[in-house]
């Protein structure tokens, strides 16, 4: 057998770790060949030796065995096996769970316990817990616990509940991003959308996720579905050599909901669940490998222990605070197969601007207490993305329309000084993602973007202009910084040029030249504006909305300013207007404005005296 490079080295440092360690972790990727290592590893180290391998799940058991046997004498246990010795076999498999009693005969007698899936070990959870004592108390001075995973983290928030009370050491075998440089995986190929009608915002977090049920009715009441079925039509025609496809869904009605829509829409597909008897089971994921099924879409079922490595696109419906779930189910795709050359991830839950993509992910072993909660800010990934060094790009959303004429909503990186287009759909019309601070509030309440280019032209046809031109005075006779704040944008939106730039010093030059227009304005009617900690996004939608901080005068007036210049204007146009404008009104509020201001490019009692 030829080994891969990272399986040499591990078996090339095996005796060291060893002697250094009783119980250890060895850390590689789905698809990176852990059951082959096993397999070394037994052959090489423990000739004539007992080994007793653990999994929890049935699936991946057959797989081990399958592996295994080629080298080994292999039992399986059944489930009704009750033998107190290894007899004639060298290597015995169990699920855990199964034949109980034989297991804790067995465990004295081992040299080596491997432990598949080994992030599923919880020291305080029963199953494990009664194997790991009878090691500790019973077990050979000088076996040792293997466990074996791609994602070695917990994420309860019990501190009690942590791999670094079982585990004294994680060995990082490989990580995602050397194995496909080395071409044993395939590049993920990410296609985040966001689904703004998905509200998971007041969801009550139990055991450190959505809940299921919450999850369910969330999702069937969005367009989420829908969603994702557009899109993978489009991506099914972009791989090769054919698309096979693996639809991961939080619950039993939304994966019939899902098999529903594919089968009108023609798609070879059925279903697994946890109640999916065995045989059927088998004639499906047989199909499915050979691609006779596209689509298999899953209850949970499918995430560990399945492996179909022709599966080229993974289509993620179930949203998560769960990095492992994360991880685990988009490395799924990864593994190399024939003319496969990369997976398609189509993430419709907000995973992707959750976690950031799998093949940067970070592991612990010990996860602090309640680390969850940062995820359910569901741009957490995003967030952190906007650095010092990276001041120039930022994610968007498209407000562009896709062929369904449904909002697109594709996340995308670009550079915050030029009119990108959106990849997907061409447009150019976006949410910054960081300017509209979605990064930290409620999407919903605070989707700026769609209120302005919604609720501007409406209210503005019932504005008659002889009425509105001689309401200036009144207007600007604001009572708070929040009215202020709206005028000030409004005035800026008015004064900004739509035209295109492309390169950072045009479009700072557009916003200057805005910017000196509203400062003269400003000043010439005696307006001062004192420095604010915070350009409140809020003040602008309560204008929009006619709503309570801003009054009625001033907020027709606000309308009344931007209104005038949708006519005569591409909405193009006034796209790049309204995301300078935001960047005008912002720069005003939190520098200040007042008679005295002596600026690199405004001097105010120059422009007075003048
Ligand atoms: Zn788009």
């Amino acid at each position: 057998m030829i080994l891969r490079k990272w399986q040499s080295e591990i078996i090339t440092k095996y005796e060291e770790i060893k002697k250094t360690h009783k119980k250890f972790i060895l850390k590689a990727p789905t698809g990176a060949g852990k059951t082959v290592l096993a397999s070394e590893i037994i052959k090489k180290f423990y000739v004539h030796k007992k080994i007793l391998v653990l999994c929890h799940r049935i699936v991946l058991l057959e797989q081990l065995e399958r592996e295994l046997k080629i080298n080994h004498k292999v039992r399986k246990l059944g489930i009704s096996d009750d033998i107190k010795c290894f007899g004639n076999a060298d290597i015995i498999l169990s699920t855990n769970l199964r034949s109980k009693y034989a297991i804790a005969s067995l465990i004295p007698e081992a040299d080596l316990i491997i432990i598949d899936e080994a992030h599923r070990v919880s020291p305080v959870g029963s199953a494990y817990q009664r194997v790991l004592n009878i090691f500790d108390e019973r077990g050979k001075k000088s076996s040792h616990i293997m466990g074996l995973t791609a994602s070695p983290e917990r994420r309860t928030g019990n501190q009690n509940d942590q791999l670094g009370l079982v585990f004294d050491a994680i060995i990082d075998c490989a990580d995602i991003k050397t194995l496909i440089e080395d071409k044993v995986l395939v590049q993920p190929i990410y296609r985040p959308h966001f689904i703004h009608d998905l509200n998971l915002n007041n969801a009550e977090i139990k055991n450190g996720d959505f809940p299921i049920s919450v999850l369910s009715n969330a999702i069937i009441k969005s367009s989420m579905i829908d969603y994702a079925l557009f899109i993978y039509k489009e991506e099914r025609t972009k791989v090769i050599p054919t698309p096979i496809s693996a639809w991961f869904c939080p619950d039993v009605a939304v994966a019939n909901k899902t098999l529903d829509i594919l089968k009108k829409a023609k798609i070879k597909s059925d279903i697994l669940t946890a109640l999916t008897p065995t045989g059927e089971r088998n004639r499906i994921l047989s199909d499915h490998l050979n691609g006779k099924i596209e689509a298999v879409v899953s209850v949970g079922v499918l995430i560990e222990g399945w492996d179909n490595p022709n599966c080229n696109i993974i289509v993620h419906c179930r949203p998560t605070l769960s990095k492992v779930l994360w991880g685990q189910s988009v490395g799924r795709g990864l593994r190399c197969a024939k003319d496969k050359d990369k997976c398609i991830i189509i993430d419709v839950s907000s995973n992707w601007s959750t976690f950031g993509p799998v093949e940067d992910l970070k592991w612990d072993l010990w996860s602090h207490r309640r680390s969850f909660i940062k995820f359910q800010n569901r741009f957490n990934w995003i967030a952190q993305q906007f650095d010092e060094q990276e001041k120039k790009s930022s994610f968007f959303i498209c407000e562009g329309k896709n062929k369904d004429e449904e909002r697109c909503s594709y996340i995308y990186k670009k550079d915050l000084y030029k009119d990108d287009q959106c990849p997907v759909c061409s447009s150019t019309a976006c949410i910054d993602i960081h300017k509209e601070k979605l990064v930290d509030s409620n999407v919903s309440d605070l989707n700026l973007h769609g209120m302005f280019f919604d609720r501007i032209p409406r209210i503005f046809q019932e504005l008659k202009p002889s009425v509105w031109n001689s309401l200036e005075r009144q207007a600007w006779n604001y009572k708070s910084i929040e009215e202020l704040t709206f005028l000030i944008f409004c005035k800026s939106f008015y004064y900004i040029s739509g035209n295109k730039t492309n390169s950072e010093s045009e479009y700072w030059n557009l916003i200057i030249e805005a910017e000196i227009n509203v400062r003269k304005f400003l000043i010439s009617k005696n307006i001062s504006v004192t420095q604010q900690e915070e350009f409140s996004f809020a003040a602008i939608a309560d204008g929009l909305l006619l709503g309570k901080r801003v009054r009625t005068v001033q907020a027709h007036y606000g309308i009344f300013m931007c209104g005038q210049k949708f006519e005569g204007h591409t909405i193009k146009e006034l796209e790049r207007k309204y995301q300078k404008a935001l960047q005008i009104g912002e720069r005003i509020v939190i520098m200040g404005c007042h008679n005295r201001e002596k600026l690199p490019y405004f001097n105010a009692q120059l422009e007075l005296s003048s």
